[in-house]
C-alpha cells in the first residue's frame, strides 16, 4: 500500500469553484496545505488556498511545476484534459481518482456503455455523430428523447428534449453538430443519487440513496435519506455505486445519479468522480462530510464515519436568481431559522442559474428537514 499523506502535506486541486473551496476548507481544518490550479483568477477556492496558480490546463509547463509542488492531486470537475493528467503523472505525482476514471466520466457514451457492461440499467441510448444517424437513434430510444453532447455538459447545459426526429435534427445543429447521445425520455417518479467514497485499499463508505429535485435541470433540493426509497431500492443503488467504483478502482469520492421509474426500477443517468451538490447535506448532517471523505481517500487515510447526525437532512440550493432584487435577506433568515446552516461560495457575481450557495437543515425526519431548508430559503426573499 502506498504511504499516506498526513496532515502537513500539500494537496493540489484542479478547478477552483465551490467544490474545491469546500474541500480546501476541510483540508485547512485538518492541517493540510492547498494549491489550486485553474484558468480563472479570484475564485472561491483560490481565496482559501495557500497558492492559486492561474493558467490554462493546456499549459503543461505550468501544470508540471504545480504538480512538483504538491504531494497528491485531485480535482473538482471531470473535464480535466488527459494531457494535463499525464503531465502531473510525469513528475511522479498521483491524480486521484485516476485517468481511467476521468476517461469514462468525461464522455456520456462511454459512461453509459460502462454502466451496461456492469449490468446496471440505463435509459435506452444511441450515439448521434451526424444528422443522418438521428433516425436510427430514434429507432432505439423512441420519442420523446433527450439529445445531449457527449462531453462537458452540466446543470442541463448541452442538452435538448425533442419530440420529433425533425426537432432532433434542429437540436443537433444547435448543439454545434458535435458528438451526441440520444436518450429515451424517462418519465421518472423521482430522481436520486448515491455519494460514496473508496480508499486506496478498496475500503468503501457511502451516504445512502438521497432524493433530488431539479428546477430547469439544475439541482434545487436534496432530501436524505430518499423518503420514497424502500430499503431494497436504496441497497440496489448503493451496490451499483460500489460496483462502479470497484471496477474503476476509484480512489476518492464519486456520485452516481439515478432515475427511479414508477415501477421502482433504477436507471443510472450519470456519474461524477468528485463530491457532488447532492452530498452537501453531509456538511452538517453527517459525522464525516463528503469533502473530508475526499481528502481522506486521496491522502490514503482511513475513511471517516458516514453516520447521520439526525435521521433527516436536506439542502436547498441558492441560485443567482435570488439576488435579482438585491442582496438576499440573510439577517432575517439567520434570525428566524437558527438551526439552518448557510453556506455561501463567495462568488463575486450573481447570475440567473448560477450556484451561489446552499442551506443545510437537519431534523428528526427527512421531510421535516426538507421543509425547514425550503422555509429558510424562502425567508431570504425580502418581504
Ligand atoms: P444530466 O445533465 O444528464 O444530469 O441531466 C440534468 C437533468 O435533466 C436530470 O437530472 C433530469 O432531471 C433531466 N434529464 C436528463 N436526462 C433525462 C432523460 N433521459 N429523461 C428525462 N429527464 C432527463
Amino acid at each position: 500500500m502506498s504511504p499516506a499523506f498526513l496532515p502537513g502535506a500539500m494537496i493540489g486541486i484542479l478547478g477552483s469553484g465551490q467544490l474545491g473551496q469546500m474541500l480546501a476548507l476541510e483540508a485547512r481544518r485538518m492541517g493540510y496545505g492547498i494549491a489550486v490550479f485553474s484558468p480563472d483568477a479570484d475564485t472561491p477556492c483560490g481565496r482559501i488556498a495557500d497558492r492559486e496558480i492561474v493558467a490554462p490546463y493546456s499549459d503543461l509547463d505550468a501544470v508540471r511545476a504545480f504538480a512538483a509542488s504538491v504531494d497528491v492531486v485531485t480535482y473538482e470537475f471531470e473535464n480535466v484534459p488527459s494531457e494535463t493528467v499525464a503531465a502531473i503523472e510525469s513528475v511522479g505525482v498521483s491524480v486521484r481518482p485516476g485517468a481511467n476514471v476521468l476517461h469514462v466520466a468525461q464522455n456520456r457514451l462511454r459512461e453509459k456503455a460502462f454502466f451496461v457492461s456492469l449490468g446496471i440499467a440505463t435509459p435506452p441510448f444511441a450515439p448521434v455523430r451526424t444528422a443522418g444517424s438521428i433516425a436510427e437513434a430514434v429507432g432505439v430510444t423512441g420519442l420523446p428523447a433527450v439529445l445531449k453532447t457527449v462531453g462537458s455538459g452540466y446543470d442541463g447545459k448541452g442538452q435538448r428534449t425533442v419530440r420529433t426526429g425533425d426537432e432532433a435534427i434542429v437540436a443537433f445543429a444547435e448543439l454545434g453538430g458535435v458528438e451526441c447521445v440520444l436518450e429515451g425520455f424517462v418519465r421518472f417518479a423521482w430522481e436520486g443519487s448515491v455519494v460514496a467514497a473508496r480508499g486506496v485499499s478498496g475500503d468503501f463508505a457511502h451516504y445512502g440513496l438521497v432524493r433530488n429535485e431539479h428546477a430547469l435541470s439544475i439541482l434545487d433540493v436534496t432530501t436524505a435519506p430518499a423518503p420514497d426509497a424502500s430499503p431494497a431500492l436504496a441497497q440496489e443503488a448503493i451496490d451499483a455505486t460500489r460496483r462502479i467504483m470497484d471496477a474503476l478502482d476509484v480512489v476518492g469520492v464519486l456520485c452516481v445519479e439515478f432515475f427511479v421509474t414508477p415501477e421502482g426500477e433504477l436507471l443510472a443517468n450519470e456519474m461524477a468522480p468528485r463530491p457532488h451538490n447532492s452530498g452537501h447535506w453531509t456538511q452538517n448532517g453527517a459525522i464525516t462530510n463528503q469533502f473530508e471523505q475526499q481528502l481522506r481517500a486521496v491522502c490514503g487515510l482511513p475513511l471517516g464515519d458516514t453516520a447521520m447526525t439526525q435521521p433527516g437532512a436536506a439542502i436547498a440550493n441558492l441560485l443567482g436568481d435570488l439576488w435579482d432584487n438585491g442582496e438576499p435577506d440573510f439577517a432575517a433568515m439567520l434570525r428566524d431559522f437558527p438551526g439552518a446552516k448557510l453556506h455561501l461560495y463567495g462568488k463575486r457575481e450573481a447570475r440567473p442559474g448560477r450556484k451561489m450557495g446552499h442551506i443545510v437543515a437537519i431534523a428528526p425526519t427527512p421531510e421535516a428537514a426538507r421543509e425547514h431548508a425550503l422555509a429558510a430559503r424562502a425567508r431570504l426573499t425580502r418581504q
